[in-house]
C-alpha cells in the first residue's frame, strides 16, 4: 500500500488537519507521502516533514497551484496518483473541492467524510446528519478519500521525512483566482480549536455575542454559532457549526442559547465535554450535554466570566 496525503494549507502554512489525515493514513497502513502544493510553501513542506509516519514530502511550488484552485490541483493529483493505492485529503473546503475532480479524472468513486478505517478497502462514514454510520467497501484500484479530521487523533511531530520537489506544472486555463475575503481574528481557527463557545438564536442579536468574548478570551476558545444565529444576521456564516457548517470536536464545547437541533448536533456532538446553557430545561441540547446550566444566559454569562 502506498498513500498520498494532500496537505491542507492555511494562509500558506500547514494546517492542523493534515496531522489528522496522516493518522487516518497510518490506520490504513503502508508508505505515506504528503503532497504540499501551493506557491511559497517551503515552510509548510518542512512542517509536513516533521509529521510522524510520513516517509516523503513532495512539494509542488508553483504559481499555478497558488490558492489551491480545484482545477490545477485535481490535474496535478491525477498526474501523481498512479503510483499510489490511496489518495487522502481532509474533508475541508479544499479537500471537498479537489478530490472529487481527481476521482472523476481517474474514473473511480469518491469516499467522503471517512471517520474510521476498518481495513485498507473498508471505511466508516456518517450518513443522515450523523444519525447512522455506513460501512463502505471500495473495490477501486485507487481509493480517493476525504477524511473527517475529528475522527482521528493527530500524529506527533517528531518525524524527519525527506522533502523532494515535484516538477509537474499543469496548464490551467479553466479557472483563475479573483479574490478572497478573510475574517481577521486573533482567536483559534474554529475547526481546530480545543475549546469552542457557540451562541444561538437565544443570544438575541449580534451585539450580544460580545458576551461570549470575555469567556472565549479566558479559555482561549474559538467562537461558533448555530445556523439560526447566522441566518438572523447576528454573525458571519463562517462561524456556523453543524451539518451545513463546520464540524468540530473540541475538548470542550459550550452551547449558549442553542436548542440542539440534529443539524447542529451533527457538527459538535463528538466534542469531549459538552456544556449547555439554556433557559428551557427540556431543550434537546441537554440530551447530549455533560453539564447543563438551566437559566437565563444574560445572567449566567457575566457570572461565568467573572468566576473564570
Ligand atoms: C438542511 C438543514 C441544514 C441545517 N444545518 C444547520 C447547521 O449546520 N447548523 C445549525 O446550527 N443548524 C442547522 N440547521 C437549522 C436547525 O434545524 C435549527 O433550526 C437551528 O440549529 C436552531 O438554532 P438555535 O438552536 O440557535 O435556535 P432555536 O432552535 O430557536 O433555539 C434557541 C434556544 O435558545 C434558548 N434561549 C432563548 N433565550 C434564552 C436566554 N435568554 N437564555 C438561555 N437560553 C435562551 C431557547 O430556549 C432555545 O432552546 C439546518 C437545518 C436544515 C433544514
Amino acid at each position: 500500500m502506498s498513500i498520498l496525503v494532500l496537505a491542507d494549507l492555511h494562509e500558506g502554512q500547514l494546517a492542523g488537519a493534515t496531522a489528522h489525515v496522516v493518522a487516518a493514513a497510518q490506520a490504513i497502513g503502508g508508505d505515506i507521502d504528503v503532497l504540499v502544493a501551493g506557491e511559497g510553501v517551503q515552510a509548510a513542506a518542512e512542517a509536513a516533514a516533521k509529521l510522524d509516519g510520513v516517509s516523503k514530502v513532495r512539494v509542488a511550488d508553483n504559481a499555478v497551484y497558488a490558492h489551491q484552485l480545484a482545477e490545477p490541483m485535481g490535474a496535478l493529483l491525477a498526474e501523481l496518483a498512479d503510483g499510489y493505492t490511496h489518495v487522502l485529503a481532509s474533508a475541508s473546503t479544499t479537500g471537498k473541492n479537489v478530490l472529487p475532480r481527481l476521482a472523476a479524472l481517474k474514473d473511480v468513486s469518491q469516499l467522503s467524510d471517512v471517520i474510521a478505517v476498518d481495513s485498507a478497502d473498508t471505511f466508516k462514514r456518517p450518513i443522515y446528519a450523523g444519525n447512522a454510520i455506513a460501512t463502505v467497501k471500495s473495490d477501486d484500484v485507487l481509493k480517493v478519500i476525504t477524511v473527517r479530521s475529528t475522527g482521528f487523533d493527530a500524529v506527533g511531530t517528531s518525524g524527519s521525512a525527506t522533502v523532494e520537489a515535484v516538477d509537474v506544472v499543469v496548464d490551467n486555463s479553466q479557472s483563475s483566482f479573483v479574490k478572497e475575503e478573510l475574517a481577521q481574528s486573533d482567536r483559534p481557527e474554529l475547526g481546530g480549536a480545543k475549546v469552542v463557545i457557540s451562541g444561538g438564536r437565544g443570544m438575541g442579536n449580534g451585539e450580544n455575542f460580545k458576551l461570549l468574548d470575555g469567556i472565549a478570551d479566558k479559555l482561549g476558545a474559538a467562537i461558533g454559532a448555530s445556523r439560526a444565529a447566522v441566518d438572523a444576521g447576528f454573525v458571519p456564516n463562517d462561524m456556523q457549526v453543524g451539518q451545513t457548517g463546520k464540524i468540530v470536536a473540541p475538548d470542550l464545547y459550550i452551547a449558549v442559547g442553542i436548542s440542539g437541533a440534529i443539524q447542529h448536533l451533527a457538527g459538535m456532538k463528538d466534542s469531549k465535554v459538552i456544556v449547555a446553557i439554556n433557559k428551557d430545561d427540556e431543550a434537546p441540547i441537554f440530551q447530549v450535554a455533560d453539564y447543563g446550566l438551566v437559566g437565563d444566559l444574560f445572567e449566567i454569562l457575566p457570572e461565568l466570566e467573572s468566576k473564570l
